[in-house]
């Protein structure tokens, strides 16, 4: 406790302390708080979040469509039939996870309004420090908890990717990034540009193009998209048969899931086949004048960037009608009325939206140390892309890139519950992954294989993310079928997690 008391002197002493905090209110953390509350009711926890709300993503994302771009049966969770069309609006997940907290009494454990800035690891207390600032009073605020659940996302919220273009200032118009989207923006009647072709700007297109004069998507490289009905059959004919909420969430889960996994097997198996495909289907939306090879054919294999769906095929109706269209093209600069691509062509704009991506943010900008030595998260590798090694007590929720994100989040918390209730029943204060002998010599590279997923965030991020093995244990896979039946089997008690504090005699390290 020595160093608590000196703490404590300072004036920096913790004012409460928990068993667990969670960082971040989105669907994770809600999915870590309903798993705490199942499996481990004695635990005391507490959320913290930034914004004044629920929802993370869906919160904060306020521009024009915004949806999910897949289907909230497996979007929403496993324990919460969803009932609704598969592809929801962003209104739609936020009232759904508003009855998740209030259904299960969540409410009371979130605190609004606190960003962490800071998580110091004290090995002698057992405890993570963490600072936060109070975004509405500015005060400061210390809290203690012996387990940090880290479900802040992926990137910085409120504040997107937007690369410096020439000439920005000389713009008369508009520019908005879909992540801080102004109240007062008015497209009606006006002419949009929206630069980016990712699952973004695939839904701002189509909203904006109901009213505006004419929006165009500019893009420097083609992305695959896949369409359809917004409807999920097997749902629909399970209704029909007036079969329970429960039963059709849960069929239609599988249902999804199964199919999801046959589609990405095959984009490895066969990506000509697959791309040929998704390719027919955009060509008989949009006819056969149309010039699908230049815009909508690209040059990586499909799955190696997200796909996303665009129900009922909102996006290429507009481009068909006329309403939006799809330039591709390197800007060469902005000028007073638009942009000058370096073809030569002018896009005459009054906004520009720049659906240009996200700045990741690995750990939701929070300075950590250990014992006060800052850590920096690219000297770690991480166990199975949840925990890192020489970090003790501490989960990361990073979701799926191909399947639901959520379907991660779940499966990460029922890891998390089953850690802390054996860590309770051991008397263990802390645990932490570290290298067996097997694993010292083994080659390290960075955290995901370019060659199997490779989006311009991800690629910018790769020098501050942890680093992976060359075995599934110290490897982020994107493989829930697999992970589904690996999680619940990992042995707690294997020789690549050192605990600390136990009372038992199985202990790897006191
Ligand atoms: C427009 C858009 C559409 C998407 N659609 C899909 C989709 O259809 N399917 C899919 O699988 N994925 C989708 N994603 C990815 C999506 O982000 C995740 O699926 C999911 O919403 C992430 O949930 P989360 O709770 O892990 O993180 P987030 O939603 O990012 O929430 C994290 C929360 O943590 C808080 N936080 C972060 N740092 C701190 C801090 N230091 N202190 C306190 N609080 C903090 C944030 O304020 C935020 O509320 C989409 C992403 C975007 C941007």
């Amino acid at each position: 406790m020595a160093k608590q008391q000196a703490a404590a002197n300072a004036g920096q002493a913790p004012t409460e302390n928990y068993d667990v905090l969670i960082v971040g209110a989105g669907i994770s953390g809600v999915a870590g708080a309903y798993h705490l509350r199942q499996q481990c009711p004695e635990t005391r926890f507490v959320i913290l979040e930034t914004e004044e709300s629920f929802g993370g993503t869906w919160w904060t994302h306020r521009s024009p469509g915004i949806r999910s771009d897949s289907d909230l049966h497996t979007f929403g969770y496993g324990f919460k039939p969803w009932v609704g069309p598969p592809i929801a609006t962003a209104e739609e997940i936020l009232s759904y996870m508003g009855e998740v907290i209030e259904e299960n009494d969540l409410d009371q454990h979130i605190r609004y309004q606190h960003k962490i800035l800071k998580a110091d690891w004290s090995y002698e207390d057992s405890l993570w420090t963490i600072e936060a600032i109070r975004t509405d009073t500015n005060e400061t605020v210390r809290i203690s908890a012996n387990f940090l659940w880290m479900c802040q996302g992926y990137y910085r919220h409120n504040e997107g990717y937007t690369p410096e273009w020439e000439g920005m200032t000389d713009f008369k118009g508009r520019i908005a990034h879909p992540e801080n989207w102004p109240d007062d923006i008015d497209h009606a009647g006006k002419n949009v540009v929206v630069i980016g072709s990712g699952a973004t700007a695939a839904t701002v297109v189509p909203a904006m193009a109901e009213t505006a004069a004419h929006v165009t998507m500019l893009q420097r490289s083609p992305t695959f998209f896949r369409t359809g009905r917004n409807a999920i059959e097997i749902a629909e004919t399970l209704r029909e048969l007036q079969i329970d909420e429960s039963v059709v969430h849960e069929i239609t889960r599988k249902k999804i899931m199964f199919d999801q996994s046959a589609f990405t097997e095959r984009c490895f198996a066969e990506p000509e086949a697959v791309k040929d495909e998704l390719l027919g289907q955009v060509r008989e939306l949009l006819g056969p004048d149309y010039d699908v090879d230049q815009h909508f054919t690209p040059s990586y294999r499909p799955w190696r960037q997200r796909i996303a769906f665009v129900p009922d095929a909102d996006l290429f109706k507009g481009i068909a009608a006329g309403r939006a269209s799809v330039v591709t093209d390197e800007i060469d600069r902005f000028t007073e009325a638009g942009i000058l691509l370096q073809s030569g062509e002018v896009l005459e704009a009054d906004i520009i939206v720049t659906a240009t991506g996200f700045n990741m943010n690995i750990m939701g900008d929070i300075a950590f140390s250990i014992d006060g030595k800052p850590l920096d998260f690219h000297d770690t590798v991480t166990f199975r892309g949840m925990m890192f090694t020489g970090v003790p007590n501490l989960a990361w929720v990073f979701g799926y890139f191909r399947a639901s994100w959520t379907l991660r989040s779940e499966l990460i918390a029922a890891f998390v519950c089953r850690l802390l209730n054996h860590m309770r029943e051991t008397g263990a204060t802390s645990i932490e992954p570290a290298l067996r002998p097997e694993d010292k010599n083994m080659p390290l590279s960075d955290w995901i294989d370019e060659n199997d997923f490779n989006p311009n965030y991800l690629q910018r991020a790769l020098a501050i993310l942890p680093r992976r093995g060359d075995k599934r244990e110290w490897q982020h896979t994107q493989d829930y079928w697999r992970e589904k039946d690996e999680f619940p089997a990992i042995d707690l008690e294997d020789e690549m997690f050192v605990y600390r504090g136990k009372a038992r005699s199985t202990m790897a390290a006191e």
